[in-house]
């Protein structure tokens, strides 16, 4: 029988119009209406066009945002200085740099210099520490969209051997710790596992985000597994998942198609982690 798909387009705008409601809410009970404010350096094609989407995201549940755009020639202590602004500055609840930064700077000393509390993509230690042993924070977006889908499918995670391919600290490594706090039993794969296709071959449920077109074939896939594809890889014109969706939507019981999968949940969870941020005002 063929899988069921888990329509991720559809449960993001469902999600998004909660996030409408509530934040509305907080607008009338507390004054408060959520602010985003992105910092984008550079002038990459690709970035560009996903801060364009986290403005619409914003303006869509009726949060305010606020892109502050700067030439790649920007040092990396005029940067921190533009963070410690922010951190200070009380009508910006979230911050997001958007990466990748110019080789100059060094992504990882500017994502520690955002104020954990307003961490909207969770990327600061003090955030992933957090998650590590198991307490609320502020969660990775894409990790934590992957667990409202996996959520979505009813089935439950306790006990379930959940293999996850991909070792990030945006994708993979979050949504491990996610799962094992959930109570999964979780096997984390990369580049240097050996027998790949025997671990994926006992995963009830399967993450792949690799980012290698179709990679995972039907012959990985346990019957009856929860598949979600992170991968999106563009070839020409096309978008491809790191799974091959046509062999295993025979095999899985649940999976994500590549686009509308995971893909609209990882924007829908910046504006949950942004009105997170905006409530702690109130
Ligand atoms: P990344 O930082 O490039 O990490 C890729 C991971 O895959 C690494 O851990 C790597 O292992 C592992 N890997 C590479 N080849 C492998 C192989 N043959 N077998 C097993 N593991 C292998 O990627 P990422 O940032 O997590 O992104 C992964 C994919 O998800 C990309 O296609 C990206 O575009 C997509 N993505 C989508 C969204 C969304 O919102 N839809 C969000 C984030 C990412 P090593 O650690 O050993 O190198």
């Amino acid at each position: 029988m063929a899988a069921n798909i888990i329509d991720g387009k559809v449960i993001a705008d469902r999600i998004k119009e909660d996030i409408k409601k509530r934040t509305l809410q907080l607008k009338q009970k507390s004054g408060i209406v959520p602010g985003l404010t992105v910092i984008l350096v550079g002038d990459d094609p690709a970035s560009q066009i996903y801060v364009r989407n986290k403005e619409r995201g914003c303006a869509s549940v009726g949060m305010n945002s606020n892109i502050i755009r700067y030439d790649s020639s920007i040092s990396e202590e005029q940067l921190l200085d533009k963070i410690h602004e922010l951190n200070n500055d009380h009508n910006v609840h979230g911050i997001l740099v958007q990466l990748p930064l110019p080789n100059h700077i060094d992504s990882q000393i500017v994502l520690n210099a955002i104020d954990p509390k307003k961490d909207v993509d969770g990327f600061h230690p003090i955030n992933v520490g957090k998650l590590v042993i198991g307490e609320e924070t502020l969660e990775p977006c894409t990790a934590k969209g992957i667990m409202k889908l996996i959520e979505e499918t009813d089935i439950q995670i306790e006990g379930k051997h959940a293999v996850v391919i991909g070792r990030s600290n945006i994708v993979g490594k979050p949504v491990s710790f996610m799962l094992l706090n959930k109570n999964a039993t979780v096997t984390m794969c990369h580049s240097k596992t050996r027998k790949l296709k025997d671990i994926a071959n006992k995963a009830d449920i399967l993450i792949v985000a690799v980012g290698n077109p179709e990679f995972i074939d039907g012959s990985y896939i346990k019957e009856g597994a929860v598949v979600i594809d992170v991968g999106t890889s563009r070839v020409g014109n096309r978008l491809y998942g790191d799974v091959n969706f046509d062999e295993a939507i025979n095999k899985a019981g649940w999976i994500t198609p590549v686009p509308g999968g995971v893909g609209p949940m990882t924007i829908t969870m910046l504006l949950e982690n942004t009105l997170y941020c905006a409530k702690s005002h109130e």
